[in-house]
């Protein structure tokens, strides 16, 4: 993994009065999972999207071991939806709340896409990794299936996956576990811990209050757009 950078990030939306994310500098430690966490609306999602290159800033900068992947200026330029380069659909691994599976391909199909078309990967070779992870999540005996013949954790697993067969440097998850059955979330939150532990960066946001106190490295309070407390000591920020 890589170290994420953002510093001074200032993020508004086109219809809105203020910033939705107000001077947000924050590292993300190579190999560490940083979990962030607020109330509803305070900019969580967003943070993540920036990020991930689906929104574009109007101040700041946002660097992957230094190199610049989004800035303010750039943001300025355009308005509405930026269009998400190849380049960090590959290098940034995002996982959202709602399945965003294709309905139309088999599990294989899904992962196997993006690889295929975007890194223009022999058809073989990509699906060969792809069983191989499918393995890593418990579900190599569902590659022929359809997504609407999943499990909600099912199609995460499947989601994680797609993710991760492009080899991102860093893997964004936003509230993976929120529309899933509490048994559900297990098997989801079993494949992250794993990840974690083989050293990938991750940030994550969650609700999970367990689960972000069994997996945090890194804890980032976010409310109204600011940062109010950050720690490196996850189990003090828990305990205190
Ligand atoms: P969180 O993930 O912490 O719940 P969000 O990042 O989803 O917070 O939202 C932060 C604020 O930005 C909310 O007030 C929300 O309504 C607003 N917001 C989110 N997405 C958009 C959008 N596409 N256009 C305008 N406002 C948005
Ligand atoms: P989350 O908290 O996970 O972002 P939301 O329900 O806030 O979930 O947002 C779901 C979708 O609606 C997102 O794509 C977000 O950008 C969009 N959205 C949220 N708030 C607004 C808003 N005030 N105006 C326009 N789009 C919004």
């Amino acid at each position: 993994g890589k170290n994420l950078e953002i510093s001074h990030l200032v993020k508004q939306y086109a219809n809105a009065d203020r910033p939705v994310l107000d001077d947000i500098t924050l590292t993300v430690p190579a190999g560490k999972v940083t979990v962030v966490l607020g109330p509803s609306g305070s900019g969580k999602s967003t943070l993540l999207r920036t990020v991930a290159g689906l929104e574009p800033i109007q101040g700041g900068e946002i660097a992957l071991d230094g190199e610049v992947i989004a800035s303010g200026k750039s943001g300025n330029a355009k308005s509405g939806r930026q269009q998400r380069s190849s380049d960090l659909r590959t290098r940034v691994g995002m996982v959202f709340q709602s399945y965003d599976l294709f309905p139309n391909k088999t599990v294989l199909g899904n992962i196997t896409l993006a690889p295929t078309i975007v890194q223009k990967r022999p058809k073989a070779d990509a699906e060969r990794e792809a069983l191989e992870l499918l393995g890593r999540v418990g579900l190599a005996d569902r590659k022929d299936a359809w997504p609407h013949e999943l499990s909600g954790g099912q199609r995460q697993r499947v989601a994680i996956c797609r993710a991760l067969i492009l080899h991102p440097e860093i893997m964004l998850f936003d509230e993976v576990t929120a529309a899933l059955d509490p048994e559900m979330v297990r098997e989801v939150l079993d494949v992250i811990v794993e990840l974690a532990d083989q050293g990938l960066t991750m940030m994550i946001v969650t609700h999970e209050m367990a689960f972000a106190r069994a997996i945090a490295d890194r804890i980032v309070l976010l409310d109204g757009g600011h940062i109010v407390e950050q720690s490196d000591d996850a189990e003090r920020f828990f305990t205190d």
